[in-house]
């Protein structure tokens, strides 16, 4: 007997399989929603969807700290704010799962280790790809700067829009939100806070 394997199949297209449950429990929010998950439109949708979650949750996967074990301590006696700005993200609100999006500037003000400009970004990725609370994402990415790279202090802005709040409920399209996390002399020292803060645009 041959093993025949159906082109079509997830298996020859090299996409992971997804259980049969998870595809029950998205025809259910479908059929739930008001429409008919046997439709030819609908009839990939749930695999679908279990792979845009997957990738949506990745950050389950990772330690975004990971991103910071790789420092510089060859500073050459720079000792001004290093600053990433305009950082675009997605994320999933955890009360409705509806996305989150928007930007991010993160800055630290280095005192013996630097790191390469786009793990910032690493980090932020790293906590948004969950599903989230704006404030939480902002505080987490700071606490983890603050913890692993050990500068005199961290500053982490972030301004975003929420499908809960744009596509449902209240309706309010173009309202944005900003949030912002403090440590060590942006959150001490009156002047060093001004100054990033301006230098963020804000
Ligand atoms: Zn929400």
């Amino acid at each position: 007997m041959t093993n025949v394997v159906d082109p079509n199949s997830d298996e020859a297209r090299g996409k992971s399989p997804v259980p049969e449950h998870v595809q029950d429990a998205i025809r259910t929010l479908i059929s739930w929603s008001g429409d008919d998950p046997e439709r030819e439109g609908l009839i990939d949708t749930p695999k679908r969807v279990a792979r845009a979650w997957l990738e949506y949750c990745q950050g389950y996967q990772e330690d975004p700290a990971v991103h910071l074990s790789r420092v510089f301590n060859e500073v050459g006696g720079y000792d001004e704010v290093v600053l990433l700005k305009d950082i675009p993200f997605q994320s999933h609100c955890e009360h409705h799962m509806a996305p989150i999006t928007g930007k991010a500037a993160i800055a630290y003000l280095p005192k013996d280790k630097v790191v390469g400009i786009s793990k910032l970004a690493r980090v932020l990725n790293g906590y948004a790809r969950r599903l989230q609370i704006q404030e939480r994402l902002t505080a987490e990415v700071a606490q983890c700067i603050w913890d692993n790279l050990q500068p005199h202090g961290v500053a982490v802005v972030i301004e975003a829009q929420h499908g809960c709040m744009t596509g449902r409920g209240v309706r309010t399209p173009g309202v944005g939100m900003i949030t912002s996390r403090l440590h060590g002399c942006f959150l001490e020292d009156h002047r060093s806070r001004k100054e990033v803060l301006s230098l963020m645009g804000y």
